[in-house]
């Protein structure tokens, strides 16, 4: 279903009849506790909840994948949150996906990518691969367009593969376009140069113009979270837009810069278009920690930044070297559950199935 149709799509078509909207509804409707009787109440708790990271470099192997099992199990212990599933969207070809399947059941989902569309060269993939992945079961198709001077991501060769992305439903799984430009004052390493800066978010936005079927969750909230000005930008994006998302991947360390509470307002009002994703796995998921703590099974106490940085009001070290302090957003319940699954169990196709499959919604979960 999902080769022919985007997810919005697919529900909306569902809607004629098909038993799937029936299951998708149960999927997000009261629970059934365990006597039968059916919860009224929000069935899920902040340690019950299923966390979907959209948004790490976990690699390929085997014995990568299996820590990334034992991660979740600690963080069960330490932190009492669910890391359900990650998506890995590094360089990494995706492993044998029946035999990904039969090992994680669903917990650990993959992305094609090409790192190299930075180049100028055409993309790796012709839009008869991307079908074909598609069928084989990636959840989106993750790019780079990097950010050095003279970058075109609207330039025309570039214009089969968002076609072919937009007929057969394809995720622009976090595409990351351009790298963090401060105000004066602030400006960064990585992008130096403002007048650049927002050049390369206009040739990004000329592609959304173009191709407005085109699903997109952009990688580090598109990097418009490095001043309050930039946010106001990011409203504007996603008010343009409807197809377009972000992902929350390593803003954290930037996000220090924006006032809290035009922050939380941001986060709270579009929390339908918000995704929980870190980078982890990357030198950059939370940059000091990773430095003590490389090996991903021992990672806990990055996504608990993360956590904290949502779910408390607690003040948190912050910035590439913790140099600044970040106040935690304390989201609202339902925003939470919005960000951490419920986005993307209506974005990319698989989710809905594998976290129904593993029991989240009217079953116990499986350990
Ligand atoms: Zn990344």
């Amino acid at each position: 279903m999902t080769s022919q149709f985007t997810r919005r799509e697919f529900i909306r078509t569902a809607a004629a009849g098909s038993s799937a909207l029936a299951w998708l509804g149960a999927c997000q409707g009261p629970a059934t506790a365990a006597d039968g009787a059916v919860q009224t109440e929000n069935p899920f708790t902040l340690a019950t909840m299923p966390r979907v990271d959209v948004h790490t470099h976990i690699g390929n192997t085997w014995e990568v994948l299996d820590q990334v099992i034992e991660l979740r199990q600690s963080l069960k212990e330490q932190s009492q949150a669910d890391l359900a599933m990650c998506f890995s969207l590094g360089r990494a070809e995706p492993p044998d996906m029946a035999e990904l399947r039969r090992r994680y059941g669903g917990r650990i989902q993959f992305c094609i990518s090409d790192y190299d569309i930075q180049k100028g060269k055409p993309c790796r993939f012709s839009p008869q691969d991307l079908a074909d992945w598609q069928k084989r079961g990636v959840v989106g198709f993750k790019f780079y367009p990097g950010w050095q001077r003279g970058i075109q991501i609207d330039q025309a060769i570039y214009e089969p593969i968002f076609d072919k992305m937009e007929e057969i439903g394809m995720v622009a799984a976090s595409p990351h376009v351009t790298n963090p430009c401060g105000t004066f004052g602030r400006r960064t390493e990585w992008f130096s140069e403002p007048v650049e800066f927002w050049r390369q978010q206009r040739a990004w936005e000329n592609v959304l113009k173009k191709h407005p079927r085109l699903v997109v969750v952009n990688a580090h909230m598109l990097w418009l979270c490095y001043s309050d000005e930039q946010l106001d930008c990011l409203r504007y994006m996603l008010q343009t837009y409807p197809n377009l998302n972000v992902d929350l991947a390593t803003t954290p360390v930037f996000l220090h810069a924006v006032a809290r509470d035009n922050l939380r307002d941001f986060m709270i009002a579009h929390a339908d278009r918000i995704l929980f994703g870190t980078d982890m796995a990357s030198s950059w998921f939370v940059p000091v920690l990773d430095k003590r703590l490389p090996n991903i099974r021992d990672k806990a106490p990055q996504y608990q930044r993360y956590f904290d940085l949502l779910e408390t009001d607690k003040e948190l070290p912050s910035g590439i070297k913790d140099e600044h302090k970040l106040h935690g957003l304390a989201l609202p319940q339902e925003v939470l559950e919005k960000i951490y699954f419920r986005n993307a169990m209506r974005i990319y196709p698989h989710v809905a199935e594998a976290l129904a499959e593993l029991g989240y919604f009217g079953k116990k979960v499986s350990s």
